[in-house]
């Protein structure tokens, strides 16, 4: 169900897709059969590998390397993503600006959008296009409304004009910016939007809706898909998503970081790591706080037994994250091939080629 393209053969897996899924099956069509897998946090990602800059998050290794990004879209499909996300988080006007790249805007969108669509093509996966937070709307600014617009609908305009299957709109502060987002999807591109909503330590948005009357209003406004993402781990988040899912009718979306929040600490923006004086651990002082595999399958398979149907993992997310929430719902993706047996392991492993001098000191470990 879920074989993916290895170089030798890509048309021959592009045709097993297309068997398995319907031909050509675009978003609707595979949550109306199961669940859809995506991966997400490329800019966490990138930035583990030495290929991007905390602080401003801008993904400018779109430009500089390009190949690094295919190489990430393809671990992560490799892993079980069911759809390949251009690189376009914060590559919109006001990020530009804030590191005076402004005039490589359309250059990086389009390449981004370039790179995600060949990887897609080839190996099968959906092409999703993305826009996000700009990070200037003010409700009491009518100007910033304006240029939330603009921000919106060149990027929506860019991932139209490449083709996308369907279009991303996350990690919404504001209810209401998230609306602007849709509507943006709506005016400038024919395609399904999933929309999704990050909720920080509070349990609302910032104007003061709830997560559910947020996920409802972009209901009826349209969206094909809403939900949340980011900002919020597994355990967090869990307890939202069963009223959201209880509250729309649409397909819900669940896109939690892979960190262990808690009630005291309900954000991974407010863990605080007791082993460094309590101070603020995001976003480069996270990995004491990282979920297991183990963890990560845990939730897609709760989540998906609730009927949420899009599923996927954020800021933090690594291809192994990945392939744990794909077997969690079953699914045996390439990457499976190697994931652990520990039987054959030199002190802890069962199978009898295994020397007894060395299982004979496993308690001694
Ligand atoms: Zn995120």
């Amino acid at each position: 169900m879920t074989s993916r393209a290895t170089p030798k053969s890509k048309a021959k897996t592009r045709k097993a897709s297309c068997s398995a899924r319907g031909k050509g099956a675009g978003l609707m069509a595979r949550l109306a059969k199961g669940a859809v897998i995506c991966a997400e946090g490329y800019v966490f990602e990138l930035e583990r590998r030495g290929y991007l800059q905390a602080g401003a998050f801008v993904p400018e290794v779109i430009l500089e390397h390009p190949e690094v990004v295919e190489q990430l879209h393809r671990d992560f499909v490799h892993a079980g993503s069911d759809v390949t996300q251009a690189l376009t988080y914060y590559v919109h006007r006001e990020k530009l600006r804030v590191i005076g790249r402004e005039q490589d805007l359309e250059p990086m969108n389009r390449q981004a959008l370039a790179i995600a669509k060949k990887v897609a093509r080839e190996t099968g996966t959906l092409f999703a296009g993305d826009i996000c937070n700009t990070n200037i709307y003010d409700p009491a600014d009518r100007k910033s409304i304006k240029d939330v617009e603009a921000i919106f609908a060149e990027q929506v305009g860019w991932a139209a004009e490449a083709g996308v299957d369907y279009i991303v709109a996350e990690t919404y502060s504001w209810g209401a910016e998230a609306l602007m987002a849709l509507a943006a999807i709506r005016k400038y591109s024919k395609v399904p939007a999933v929309v999704t909503v990050s909720i920080h330590k509070e349990e609302t948005l910032r104007e003061g809706w709830t997560a559910i009357e947020t996920c409802k209003r972009l209901e009826d406004a349209g969206a094909e898909v809403v939900g949340l993402n980011c900002h919020r781990g597994p355990q967090t988040m869990m307890p939202l998503l069963k009223q959201i899912r209880k509250a729309v009718k649409c397909h819900v979306a669940a896109l939690p970081v892979p960190y262990r929040t808690t009630s005291k600490e309900p954000s991974f923006m407010s863990l605080t790591d007791p082993c460094c004086g309590n101070a603020r651990a995001f976003p480069v002082g996270l990995d004491p706080f990282v979920c297991t595999r183990s963890e990560m399958s845990d939730f897609g398979r709760d989540a998906f037994a609730l009927g949420i149907r899009y599923l996927g993992i954020c800021c933090g997310a690594g291809p192994h994250h990945i392939r744990a929430l794909a077997e969690g719902l079953g699914r045996h993706p390439p990457a499976s091939r190697y994931s652990a047996d520990m039987s054959r392991h030199a002190f802890f492993g069962t199978n009898k080629k295994i020397r007894k001098v060395q299982t004979d000191y496993r308690s001694r470990l």
